[in-house]
């Protein structure tokens, strides 16, 4: 494994902007992540994990440790449905691979960016699907322990934009491989309203190949979809979560908005109740395609956050607080940040 030297990150994340790693190094074995670790401990520097980087901002100064970003590659078919998939892995390459041979299980999940080990990190989920319904095993470097384990799906955590990885023990777990159980000859799933009214206004037979084809595009007019040379693509995706509130405060935040139309919500469970963080913002003045410089928000998709050129993290970052700002002001509530910032 050859370490790099001031290697230059925005170019490495959808986003596109931030500055360079002081070290740097691609990770193609579970040995060289092992390595990795041992290189970095033994130098007293901290390490950073990367995938796609496609839900990453990273700090202008970059980042004084080393960046090892995870190249494992590898699909294993295991039998009935059970696949062992290397954690460099393309995300929406392996979804397409599951599609073609009749896997049901991640086909609204097409179309998502980044790779197979991102994805237990944040549990992704999109159209009515999240990764948690078909992991069934995550296998990971354990930083406290030096060793390789083998987590079940219990033992990740699972929930909304949140797991072990990113929450309970943040930075502990380098991810190798995760294992899927997924569903032979399965329904494909239409539970999402976009994705129902697509077909209901379609002549195609629903199957695994139309749903997927069908969240493309959905994901597309929504600058959801990596396309080469939008610029609303330069995105982290979704740069804020949709808020989870107490049901009693519902009520409240909806007056406090003044706004003529029902808010929009969604029970969360446990008396919680979720928001549109959408709804918030474009309330709080912030509507598509609103520019603030080098930064903006994407003609199409509320909640995405873009570089419009040559942006810095300092101007996305600008964006945000104001557009917390608003929102905080207009609706007393607080919009968390969905991207992970490095350096
Ligand atoms: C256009 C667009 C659309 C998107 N749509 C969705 C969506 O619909 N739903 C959704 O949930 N997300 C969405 N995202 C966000 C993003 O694609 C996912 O979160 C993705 O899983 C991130 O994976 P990544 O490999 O790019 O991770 P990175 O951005 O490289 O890293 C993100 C975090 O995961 C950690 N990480 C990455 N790989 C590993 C590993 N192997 N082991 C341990 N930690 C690791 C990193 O350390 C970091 O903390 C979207 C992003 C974009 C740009």
């Amino acid at each position: 494994m050859t370490i790099r030297e001031n290697v230059a990150l925005g170019p490495l994340t959808t986003l596109g902007v931030g500055g360079p790693a002081r070290y740097f190094a691609v990770a193609e074995t579970e040995a060289d992540v092992a390595e990795a670790v041992r290189w970095a401990e033994e130098r007293g520097v901290s390490l950073f994990v990367l995938g796609g980087g496609s839900n990453l901002l990273v700090s202008d100064a970059g980042f004084a440790g080393l960046v090892l970003q995870i190249g494992i590659k590898g699909v294993r078919d295991r039998r009935d449905g059970l696949f062992q998939v290397g954690a460099g892995e393309v995300w929406d390459e392996f979804v397409d691979r599951m599609v073609k041979a009749g896997m049901q299980g991640v086909e609204c999940l097409a179309g998502i960016p980044g790779s197979v080990g991102g994805t237990p990190v944040q549990n992704v989920g999109a159209y009515g699907q999240e990764v948690a319904e078909t992991i069934v095993l995550v296998r990971a470097f354990d930083r406290k322990s030096c060793q390789f384990v083998q987590l079940d799906r219990e033992a990740c955590k699972f929930r909304y934009r949140k797991s072990l990885f990113n929450k309970d023990e943040p930075d502990r777990y380098i991810v190798t491989r995760v294992d899927f159980r997924l569903h032979p000859s399965g329904q494909p799933q239409v539970t999402y309203g976009d994705v129902k009214r697509y077909f209901a206004e379609s002549s195609e037979t629903i199957d695994l190949a139309s749903v997927a084809s069908a969240v493309r595009q959905i994901r597309r007019s929504k600058g959801m979809l990596l396309v080469e040379n939008d610029p609303d693509c330069r995105s982290a995706g979704s740069f804020f979560k949709n808020p989870v509130v107490e049901a009693g405060r519902v009520a409240e935040i909806a007056a406090a908005g003044t706004c003529k139309e029902a808010m929009p919500h969604w029970p969360a469970g446990d008396g919680l109740v979720k928001l549109s963080a959408a709804w918030l913002i474009e309330r709080a003045g912030f509507g598509k395609g609103f520019a603030d410089g080098a930064a903006g928000i994407s003609s199409r998709h509320t909640l995405a956050l873009i570089n419009r050129g040559g942006a810095t993290a300092v101007d996305i970052e600008r964006l945000q607080d104001r557009i917390r700002t608003g929102v905080r002001e207009r609706f007393g509530v607080e919009l968390e940040r969905e991207p992970v910032k490095l350096g």
